[in-house]
């Protein structure tokens, strides 16, 4: 087998880097996590309108980096790899960023205006809870 060139690997090595090298995809990497998140949860988190967040997410999923499940009436997105928020921690050390700083931002967040299951764990109706008693 020939050995690749380095004109053959360099573009290789780009394509992942190329795919999330916007503020925008970094942006919705941590706010995605290592958990998932629904749209509704990235507008919270972001500020961003549903439209804009998903011509950005459509991107990273047709790149391969983000996969979706739908449940019920959410459609949830996830990292395919955690590879991705490593390499975003290692551009925080190169832009002089601490990992810290990075990891601190990465969804962990519960937000008030978000009624996803993440944010507002389901509310049992009062009358599910109501002890049947034979008085
Ligand atoms: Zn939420």
């Amino acid at each position: 087998m020939k050995k690749p060139s380095i004109p053959d690997i360099s573009e290789k090595l780009a394509a992942p880097l190329q795919a999330i090298a916007s503020p925008q995809r970094i942006a919705l990497l941590l706010a995605i996590g290592n958990g998932e998140a629904c749209v509704c949860h990235l507008e919270a988190a972001l500020g961003w309108r549903q439209a804009y967040i998903s011509q950005h997410l459509m991107a990273l999923r047709k790149a391969d980096i983000l996969q979706d499940r739908r449940e019920g009436r959410y459609v949830y997105y996830r990292l395919k790899t955690a590879s991705y928020l490593d390499l975003i921690l290692d551009s925080a050390t190169l832009s002089g960023l601490s990992a810290e700083t990075v990891s601190a931002v990465i969804n962990t967040q519960t937000y008030p205006s978000c009624e996803c299951p993440h944010c507002t764990p389901a509310v049992i109706p009062i009358d599910t809870l109501r002890v049947k008693t034979s008085s």
